[in-house]
């Protein structure tokens, strides 16, 4: 046996989302933007004129459709975010706005989970977003549909409900950024490769959740997500 044959511990499993019509994409990274949406900006008391920034989750936080969300723990204000997700297929830095779609090869409705204290918290101290933002389960994403080298959405509804009640009910042409533009940012920042999920910024409503809350969240021509608040 080879030195380098053995792991020092299993070695852990690559996380994935299930694909329309069959398949899996397995998940590298996951990349958040966190501000895109001039509504939500304001309800939050941010500056709409600057630019994105990102953050990240890790893949492993990944939820599927209709999965139990446990509520975590050290919060008293676990939130729900909708996105439009974008997953990458094909690698690249510094990605031209004009061939941003020829890198997404499929798109996605996913939830931005948030313990919104904590995040508040972090960002009054200074301090990274990371207990805000990227804990164990805070990635749901639904079925990825392929976008078979399509121009990527300008323009679609998208919303969440909490218990059958309209929670957000945005438009993605209120997205300041457009998809192609985060792509085009994003990759000036990182090398994007296959496998990286970008969640695309949530519009206005975002709110509280509790135990037993049952979340449907949706993005026109693009799918449904649906999942359980236990714990
Ligand atoms: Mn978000």
């Amino acid at each position: 046996m080879s030195a380098a044959g053995e792991c020092l511990v299993p070695p852990p499993p690559v996380p994935w989302v299930a694909v329309r019509g069959g398949g899996r994409y397995p998940v590298r990274r996951i990349y958040c933007v966190g501000r895109n949406y001039a509504e939500h900006i304001r309800e939050m008391g941010g500056d709409e004129r600057e630019p994105p920034f990102f953050f990240q989750k890790p893949a492993d936080a990944l939820v599927a459709d209709g999965a139990q969300v446990p509520y975590p723990a050290l919060t008293a204000d676990f939130q729900h975010e909708v996105e439009l997700v974008l997953a990458i297929g094909r690698g690249g830095s510094d990605i031209a706005r004009e061939r941003a779609h020829e890198h997404v090869v499929a798109l996605a409705v996913g939830v931005d989970l948030t313990r919104r204290d904590l995040q508040v918290a972090a960002r009054k101290a200074g301090r990274p977003w990371e207990t805000g933002k990227s804990f164990d389960h805070s990635a749901p994403c639904a079925e990825l549909v392929p976008t078979q080298g399509r121009a990527l959405p300008a323009a679609g509804r998208i919303g969440l409900r909490v218990n059958g009640q309209v929670r957000q009910d945005a438009d993605l042409s209120q997205m300041i950024w457009s998809a192609e533009e985060i792509v085009t940012q994003l990759s000036c920042q990182y090398r994007l490769e296959p496998g990286d999920l970008i969640y695309t910024g949530t519009p206005a409503g975002v709110g509280p959740l509790v135990r037993g809350d049952r979340v449907d969240a949706f993005c026109e021509g693009v799918g449904c997500l649906s999942i359980h608040i236990v714990g």
